[in-house]
């Protein structure tokens, strides 16, 4: 198996994970996923840290997959499952303040905003779990989504609902983000009816759904190694 970053992926930056079958206690997604490379190691995985740059057909139909470090291999059938990327929301000022106030994790960065006032951005689980997760470590956690009801998980709806540090701004969405040399300072909401409204914030957060990570199998004509579907995350070769 070859992993280029943690092993056990996105779930390890979750902070709690409630919503998996079997699974009675909550626990943070590095927690939760270390039995999984402990059971799969007893199994005899090989693992190795290094990033497919691409796969690709020999042409006794065999796969080649080329790696960073400059190696490759060779392999008579590959699983793909690289997971996904979060998306940018692509409003004014996001890709110019993106890393200076804009972030897409909480768990990543949720800490440089500490007793500090905070957007989070989107409507789904990961908007949810993660504006909850922001509200026990920053002073406020405005949600801005842009409709009045959530693609979310009863019990988390429930809890953002029910918390007071989370201000729910509805039916808007942003239209810029502004800020100085130092980084972000804040963020333009337009609601439905077009009123806006300056939400003065350092810190920004962006769930606004995934793209999948397929890259590495485009060849070098610009075709795909095999048919693609914007939708599917998990590829049989
Ligand atoms: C903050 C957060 C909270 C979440 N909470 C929950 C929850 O409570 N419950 C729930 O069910 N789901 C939750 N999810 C969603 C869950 O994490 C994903 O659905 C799940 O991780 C998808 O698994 P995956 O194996 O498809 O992809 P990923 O977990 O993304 O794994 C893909 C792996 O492939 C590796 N990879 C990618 N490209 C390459 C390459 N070219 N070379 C080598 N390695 C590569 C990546 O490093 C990564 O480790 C949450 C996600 C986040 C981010």
């Amino acid at each position: 198996m070859f992993e280029k970053g943690l092993p056990g992926g996105q779930i390890t930056s979750s902070s709690e994970i409630e919503n998996y079958p079997g699974s009675a206690q909550i626990l943070s997604g590095l927690d939760f996923m270390a039995p999984w490379a402990e059971q799969c190691m007893r199994f005899g995985l090989k693992h190795a840290m290094d990033e497919v740059t691409r796969i690709s057909k020999n042409t006794d139909g065999s796969f080649h997959i080329a790696l960073a470090g400059g190696k490759s291999e060779d392999a008579k059938s590959v699983v793909i499952a690289t997971g996904s990327t979060p998306k940018r929301a692509n409003f004014e000022g996001e890709a110019e303040f993106f890393g200076k106030g804009i972030s897409t994790c909480a768990t990543c960065d949720g800490f440089f905003y500490k007793n500090k006032e905070v957007v989070a951005l989107g409507g789904g689980d990961t908007a949810l779990e993660e504006a909850l997760y922001l509200s026990h470590i920053c002073s406020k956690v405005y949600l801005v989504h842009r409709r009045d009801t959530f693609r979310a998980s009863p019990s988390t709806i429930e809890k953002v609902k029910n918390n007071p540090k989370i201000e729910l701004v509805l039916n808007s969405s942003v239209k810029n983000a502004y800020g100085d040399k130092m980084g972000l300072n804040g963020l333009i909401v337009v609601d439905n009816a077009g009123h806006e409204r300056d939400i003065s914030v350092p810190g920004v957060f962006v769930f606004v759904g995934m793209n999948v990570n397929n890259s590495i199998l485009k060849q070098e004509d610009g075709t795909f190694l095999c048919d693609m579907d914007e939708m599917v995350m998990l590829w049989l070769i």
